[in-house]
């Protein structure tokens, strides 16, 4: 795939902020807006400040390209599905888009409602749940689920093999008809749906026999998802072209995959930073020295110093989840607590005795059995 620097094209830094794109995009939109700008290379300069943007803008898309180098993500690990795109969000992106600011600058487009216009089918939503590791690492797996299909036998037009649709006869390929009334403010006109070919402008002598003159069929759809590793719960990706089938000869909608990530019982995460808490000695934290903690990418070891408090946390640089923006790995916060042990042998009952005793603390007391001679003398009985 090309590739394209986009943060050359709008002329920020790869670490500028919203704003400054924000503010980068409307100078540049401006200056090479082809209505504005007659240079022979003024259009394709715009779209490309516009693909730019609308690249930049979106946190998530902005984060596929930082890692992928292109917006719609992994375009080369994802293989498979064909077309498979980035992280999407069901709301367009938010924020202000190249229509909002142009129907201000130019006084918009008009949007021509034409029933026989190609339309994009309908988007979908699938809901995967997975492992923590899973979401950590990504997979390759299948899912099924039921869509609607361009039905294979007339490849959508509806029409049996060797017709094809012609032109409505009662609207002339309109879609609507146009009826007039008289009314006391004088004659109206009124536009409506043709109720012949139903806004297709087309009508089907002979229905194709598989699909009945829908043009779809419904299918049970099986594809290959590889989850992109560094997936977080409440993410999704859009599968590009993988939703329900068009209108008119309309490109297929999206699959939005959303997952859910099960917590994991030795770690909690927070983006890519991962936590876990760590029982040392009392020992092991006075003396300081190495200890075993886990990661997901397996235990390591971790030398906490000598007089260690209960609750220090320390960091295990890149020992945390993948970042989806930017390389390389988050780290992991490792929280130690320091154990006190609930039972003592007679070892370490004397070691400890000898250490109070070294420390300058009187646990013996005045005279006689202490204190805790006399607990246990309580309950070895
Ligand atoms: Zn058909
Ligand atoms: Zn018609």
């Amino acid at each position: 795939m090309a590739e394209k620097d986009y943060y050359s094209i709008l002329g920020v830094s790869k670490d500028a902020s919203d704003d400054e794109i924000k503010h980068a995009y409307r100078k540049l939109s401006k200056k090479w807006h082809p209505d504005i700008n007659k240079a022979p290379d003024a259009e394709a300069k715009f779209k490309e400040i516009n693909e730019a943007y609308e690249t930049l803008s979106d946190p998530q898309k902005r984060a596929n390209y930082d890692q992928y180098g292109s917006a719609d993500g992994a375009g080369a690990g994802f293989g498979g599905a064909g077309g498979q795109g980035g992280f999407g969000n069901f709301d367009g992106g938010g924020g202000f888009g190249f229509d909002d600011i142009f129907s201000q600058f130019f006084g918009g487009g008009q949007q021509r409602a034409d029933p026989s216009a190609p339309r994009q089918g309908r988007d979908l939503q699938y809901q995967m749940t997975l492992e923590f590791e899973e979401a950590i690492f990504g997979k390759k797996t299948e899912i099924k689920y039921n869509r609607e299909a361009q039905c294979k036998t007339c490849h959508g037009t509806g029409a049996k093999p060797g017709t094809s649709p012609v032109t409505c006869s009662n609207c002339g390929g309109r879609g609507y008809v146009v009826t007039e009334t008289n009314t006391p403010l004088g004659r109206m006109q009124s536009r409506q749906t043709c109720p012949v070919c139903h806004g297709t402008g087309k009508e089907i002598k002979e229905k194709c026999p598989t699909c009945g003159g829908r043009g779809k069929t419904d299918e049970r759809h099986t594809l290959e998802v590889k989850v992109p590793a560094g997936i977080d719960d409440g993410q999704q990706m859009r599968l590009q072209g993988q939703g329900e089938a068009g209108d008119n000869g309309g490109p297929y909608g999206d699959l939005y995959i959303v997952f859910r990530v099960k917590p994991s019982k030795d770690f909690t995460r927070d983006g890519s930073t991962i936590y876990v808490n760590q029982d040392i000695t009392f020992a092991r934290a006075a003396l300081g020295g190495k200890i075993q903690v886990k990661t997901v990418h397996g235990d390591v070891e971790l030398k906490v110093p000598a007089g260690t408090q209960t609750g220090t946390t320390f960091r295990l640089k890149g020992k945390g989840a993948p970042r989806l923006r930017g390389n390389g790995n988050g780290d992991e916060r490792v929280t130690v607590n320091v154990v006190t042990p609930k039972t003592l042998n007679k070892e370490q009952k004397i070691a400890l005795k000898a250490f109070a005793k070294a420390s300058g603390d009187n646990i013996a007391g005045k005279g006689g059995s202490n204190f805790f001679d006399k607990m246990k003398d309580a309950f070895d009985k």
